[in-house]
């Protein structure tokens, strides 16, 4: 089943293609504990224009209660999800109403309580990426400023003993290193950790190249699997910002929530939104005049107009440099919601509650 449900209302007027995607994105938590110099969680943007705080279990309570069709909530994006209080609730409802959650953008793992690693696990939490920079503490902390690895290791493991004792497969673990001129040494060495803790492996590319520049670029350009070794080589290379496409796509397939309800439309977004879902419902808010506007802009159908948060994205005047426009048609679920959504369908059939 396609995630997106095109629903056309007739009319006069030419027919509006209505969004209701099944798959979103609520963000647990806008708060970060850690300190690492490109974010903009730590330098004080994200708190300043989208504010500081948790989803609530109540609001997320009722999300899913009146809205039946959706399959999935990817809960994280600026903050750390773990610092979310009513975590265990929102998890515990998510399993028993048979949504998927997942922590694909990624989490720190530096403060997670033991009733949470353990709830991971008995309650299928699907993924959670793990951003760990480094293989030693020395390396690790030059970038993520305050963490603890052994800290971050000794509650993987954890998690891995608990799913040996549920004999569960979920959370599915992938380690996340964001390449750096600090820690491009230890890429191998955190490949192999990854897979002794039956975790799966990916090198990210930073979002500054001026920070910490990649020295072994070739080493960059493979591991990355991108063939380039840092964003700039990347947007020479394909005339488009990296990952810009799928960011942008958010806006039809999975759009972002702020943790207070504002439809933010995508997971970079955070100068602006397009109404609140938690007050006005989440149709209203994803087939507004605003957001409506927004899909044309990105789609080169109409210019950029000064209400429209992609018209302050670097990502929209990238497009609009290279005449680099979104193809609507081109817009399809994330491979990991087709597989979720299959998943969802046989979680009966798992053993554990
Ligand atoms: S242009 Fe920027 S703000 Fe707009 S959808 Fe793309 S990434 Fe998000």
């Amino acid at each position: 089943m396609n995630s997106i449900w095109r629903l056309f209302i007739p009319g006069k007027h030419k027919p509006s293609p209505r969004i209701r995607p099944s798959y979103v994105r609520i963000e647990a938590s806008t708060v970060c504990q850690l300190d690492c110099p490109l974010c903009p969680t730590a330098k004080g943007d994200v708190g300043r224009l989208i504010g500081q705080g948790f989803l609530k279990f109540s609001h997320f309570k009722k999300f899913i209660d009146k809205n039946p069709s959706i399959r999935g909530i990817e809960l994280s994006n600026w903050g750390e999800l773990f610092l979310n209080n009513e975590l265990l609730d929102i998890i515990r409802y998510a399993h028993q109403k048979n949504v998927q959650l997942t922590a694909y953008n990624g989490a720190n793992l530096n403060t997670v309580s033991p009733k949470i690693l353990e709830a991971l696990v008995k309650y299928k939490f699907h993924s959670i990426t793990c951003s760990i920079d480094g293989t030693t503490q020395e390396t690790y902390q030059i970038y993520r400023r305050r963490g603890d690895l052994n800290r971050v290791i000794s509650n993987i493991k954890r998690i891995n003993e608990h799913k040996k004792f549920y004999r569960s497969e979920f959370p599915r673990l992938t380690w996340q290193l964001i390449a750096f001129g600090h820690n491009e040494h230890q890429i191998e060495d955190a490949e192999r950790m990854a897979a002794d803790l039956g975790m799966t492996f990916q090198v990210k590319l930073a979002s500054d190249d001026q920070f910490s520049p990649i020295k072994n670029k070739e080493l960059i350009r493979i591991k990355s699997g991108l063939g380039a070794c840092s964003r700039e080589e990347y947007a020479q290379t394909y005339k488009a910002s990296y990952l810009s496409d799928r960011v942008c796509s958010q806006l039809w397939n999975h759009p972002q929530i702020n943790y207070d309800g504002k439809m933010l439309g995508c997971c970079n977004n955070y100068w602006g939104d397009y109404g609140n879902v938690f007050e006005e419902g989440v149709a209203t808010c994803l087939n507004n005049e605003r957001i409506d506007y927004a899909r044309e802009m990105l789609t080169g159908k109409k210019d950029p107009r000064a209400d429209i948060p992609c018209a302050q994205c670097f990502v929209y005047h990238d497009r609009l440099r290279e005449n680099a426009w979104l193809d609507p048609e081109q817009i399809s679920p994330e491979p990991w919601a087709k597989a979720g959504e299959q998943e969802r369908i046989s979680q009966p059939k798992d053993k554990l509650a």
